[in-house]
């Protein structure tokens, strides 16, 4: 039975999965993630961990049938490159995926596939939790928030495989908060979970003069405000807040692209279903003027991108 390689190239980990047809994974190895300094050493970190997955399912590397490569950050598939990482050092100018992986596995470049990691993650779900679904969204809300979409039984791929930046859709007007990309008003400078302790200071200093959370504190996250729901009217109102925009930006994303399943992602999500999902499947209907999707929460935890990757190694007639 041929093996496949998937890679999952994330801010905090690399790590990569062998698995066979089925896109099940068999063996896994990760490594943390190498703050530089230099693309090169991301590369080779790639490489490792890919070796060590190769190793731990007792797989020769130059007997795998083909590979496919998640990535955070914008891409130049052609190149198969990742141009600007999200969240590594700023000396980072460049990482080198495509053909340092398909030498090492003794690959033709064109059978390794490299997508957006969100992209991937819309592989997978469809792969494993909905095969009969031509139209859904998988939709991540962690430390950033992306949607990688399937349009038409296809994933939507977009100029250089780079759909899918949801997150950077505009869903305050006036700008109150600035997005890490540098611009006002996006969704994920509210809502994302490296993001939401930074709303809820600038709510608090809008007018709140009592409230348990650790608001202060440099430490203060998204969990804390969470923790604190039904207990305190102040972490009630921020989730308040983040619920009503991420009502917003799912209507937006809904009306984009029509679809028949959203799957809900990313550790914000799974970390607090009923807080941040359930408000969204009671709001999202009255907001909508296509057809309410099934609004679903992804149970492949953080593997999916892993799985996606493993996905799109497959030859075409296997994975269709
Ligand atoms: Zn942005």
């Amino acid at each position: 039975m041929p093996h496949y390689v998937g890679v999952d190239l994330g801010a905090s980990n690399v790590r990569a999965a062998v698995g066979d047809e089925t896109a099940t994974i068999s063996a896994s190895a990760r490594e943390p993630t190498p703050d530089g300094p230099t693309g090169e050493a991301v590369t080779e970190a790639v490489r490792e961990v890919v070796r060590a997955a190769c190793a731990e399912a007792a797989v020769d590397p130059a007997a795998v049938a083909g590979a496919g490569l998640a990535s955070m950050g914008r891409l130049d598939v052609d190149a198969g490159t990742v141009t600007v990482p999200s969240n590594l050092g700023d000396d980072i100018d460049g990482i080198r995926l495509v053909e340092p992986v398909a030498t090492l596995l003794d690959l033709d470049p064109e059978s390794v596939t490299l997508r957006g990691d969100t992209q991937a993650g819309a592989i997978g779900d469809r792969f494993h939790a909905h095969p009969a679904v031509d139209d859904l969204v998988y939709l991540t809300i962690s430390s950033g928030i992306g949607a990688g979409v399937i349009a038409d039984g296809d994933l939507l791929r977009g100029r250089n495989s780079n759909a899918g930046e949801v997150g950077h859709q505009t869903i305050d007007a006036d700008g109150t908060m600035t997005c890490g990309c540098g611009q006002p008003g996006h969704w994920e400078a509210y809502c994302s979970g490296n993001n939401i302790p930074r709303f809820a200071r600038r709510l608090f200093e809008e007018g709140t003069s009592d409230t348990a959370l650790p608001i202060d504190d440099e430490s203060f996250t998204a969990a804390d405000v969470f923790a604190y729901a039904g207990r305190d009217a102040f972490a009630d109102h921020v989730i308040d807040r983040v619920t009503a925009l991420n009502v917003l930006g799912v209507a937006n994303v809904v009306h984009a692209y029509a679809p028949d399943v959203v799957t809900l992602s990313g550790a914000v999500v799974t970390n607090n279903p009923d807080t941040i999902v359930d408000p969204i499947r009671d709001r999202l209907p009255p907001k909508l003027v296509v057809d309410t999707p099934e609004v679903t929460v992804s149970d492949r935890g953080d593997a999916a991108v892993l799985e996606g990757a493993l996905v799109l190694a497959l030859p075409d007639d296997v994975r269709a």
